[in-house]
């Protein structure tokens, strides 16, 4: 067994949760849906690691890959040259992106995905002449990342406080879209609340809408709770950017590569939006790397940059394209298309028996609503007071207890396990639920 330091000897991120210095959880190996802990326990993963290990954990022609190419050649810089991994990348990536996103641009996570969104969606209206188009519409309880940008336009209050003065100008946010009187315990996408989506038109006309440069959202809000969008919320959101030349992004960080049961959540919801950002599951999460699309008109522009030549974009990673991610994201993708993984969760079934395993948790004590859509999964718990401990926390501590891995945001737990994952272990995912929720006060 692996001898255990005390947290305060490791470097942790920030955000490290100080409960883990009096228990500390280490996984040291991962195989298919399943991690292995220090003291030796099979731990499922019911979160593909963060929402991103699609493909199951290990899988040996994405090693095989990534050895391969470091021996081949390690480095190429990005600007000037190129190598031809990333264009096998690039293709494959263009033959499942929706409608005439084809151009693929590579970062290195999500946050950078978008950062790089808002900086095209920002060049493509400098290029076109409509440089007052600079202020950003995000969404209240959206998550983008920790960049600049990401903060910005994210729906994290708190967050967004502690930066206030230092975050982008020009930005609002719509409200988010959870209304618990009209939408507890919706199988799927929600009936009531696509009219939400109409706020829109009431920001527009506060701002006025030759000031607006994009509106960005992620399709179902992940990290803050996942909100699944009513019905009808993102072609209104469509319509309306289009009345009034706003270009739409998708943050499809989490809902990217088959997690709804199709490539994107755009092709799920047949809502194309202009950039789609993605990072996590492109490569099944091996070495780290994002990818952003964009429709083939926007980059054109974006690269010509303006007839008079004075407007250029600059912009690019010393990591952009990086062999080995790019060796990593040719593995993965290959194994999505021939193992069918970006279709399997609604052609198998499986978003079905699901939902319907998840939905068999309603009467569970503490239980105050549930919440799905393809291999996700929220269950939220009714609150204590403030400043006694979360449930939800207590909740993920015990599933751990009893070998398996899920996540806590707030009070919800969030689910989203391998694409290749069986009924068998869906039924113990929620059976463990079930006994670890029953024992909580
Ligand atoms: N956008 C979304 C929708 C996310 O869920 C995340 C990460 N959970 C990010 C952006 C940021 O990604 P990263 O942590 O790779 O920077």
């Amino acid at each position: 067994m692996t001898e255990l330091p005390s947290m305060d000897q490791l470097w942790m991120p920030f955000t490290a949760n100080r409960q883990f210095k009096a228990a500390p959880r280490l996984l040291v190996s991962a195989q298919g849906m399943y991690y292995r802990s220090h003291d030796g326990r099979q731990i499922l993963d019911g979160t593909s690691g963060l929402w991103c290990v699609n493909a199951g954990h290990g899988r040996p022609e994405i090693s095989a890959a990534i050895a391969h190419q470091a021996q081949e050649m390690d480095y190429a810089p990005p600007f000037q040259m190129g190598h031809p991994v990333q264009f096998e990348a690039a293709n494959l990536l263009a033959e499942i992106a929706p409608a005439d996103l084809k151009k693929v641009f590579f970062t290195n996570s999500g946050s950078e995905s978008v950062d790089s969104a808002l900086k095209i969606a920002l060049a493509y209206h400098r290029a076109r002449g409509d440089g007052t188009r600079t202020l950003f519409i995000g969404r209240e309880r959206g998550y983008h990342g920790v960049g600049f940008g990401g903060i910005s336009v994210g729906g994290m209050v708190a967050n967004r406080k502690t930066f206030r003065g230092s975050l982008l100008p020009n930005v609002d946010h719509l409200p988010h879209t959870y209304a618990p009187n009209h939408q507890a315990f919706s199988r799927g996408v929600p009936e009531w609340g696509g009219h939400l989506a109409d706020e829109l038109e009431r920001i527009v006309a506060l701002h006025d809408a030759s000031n607006i440069a994009a509106v960005i959202v992620e399709p179902v809000a992940g990290s803050t709770g996942v909100l699944v969008p009513p019905k009808g919320y993102l072609e209104r959101l469509r319509a309306i950017c289009d009345k009034y030349g706003i270009l739409l992004i998708f943050d499809e960080v989490i809902t990217g590569y088959g997690r709804l049961g199709t490539p994107f959540a755009a092709q799920y919801f047949k809502v194309t939006p202009d950039i789609i950002t993605t990072a996590k599951a492109v490569n099944n999460a091996a070495v780290p790397l994002g990818a952003v699309f964009v429709r083939n008109g926007i980059y054109d522009t974006v690269v010509n940059g303006s007839p008079d030549g004075t407007v250029e974009f600059f912009h690019g990673y010393t990591y952009s394209g990086h062999p080995l991610a790019m060796a990593a994201a040719v593995a993965a993708q290959k194994i999505y298309k021939r193992d069918q993984l970006l279709t399997r969760v609604q052609d198998d079934g499986i978003a079905h028996y699901w939902q319907e395993a998840l939905h068999a948790l309603r009467d569970v004590r503490h239980v105050k609503d549930l919440r799905n859509i393809g291999l996700i999964g929220a269950i939220e718990l009714e609150s204590r007071p403030a400043g006694v401990g979360k449930r939800a926390f207590e909740a993920f501590v015990g599933c751990y207890a009893r070998g398996l891995l899920v996540r806590y945001t707030g009070d919800t737990l969030a689910l989203s396990p391998p694409l290749i994952i069986e009924r068998g272990q869906i039924d113990q995912i929620m059976s463990t639920l079930r006994d670890v929720l029953r024992t909580i006060d």
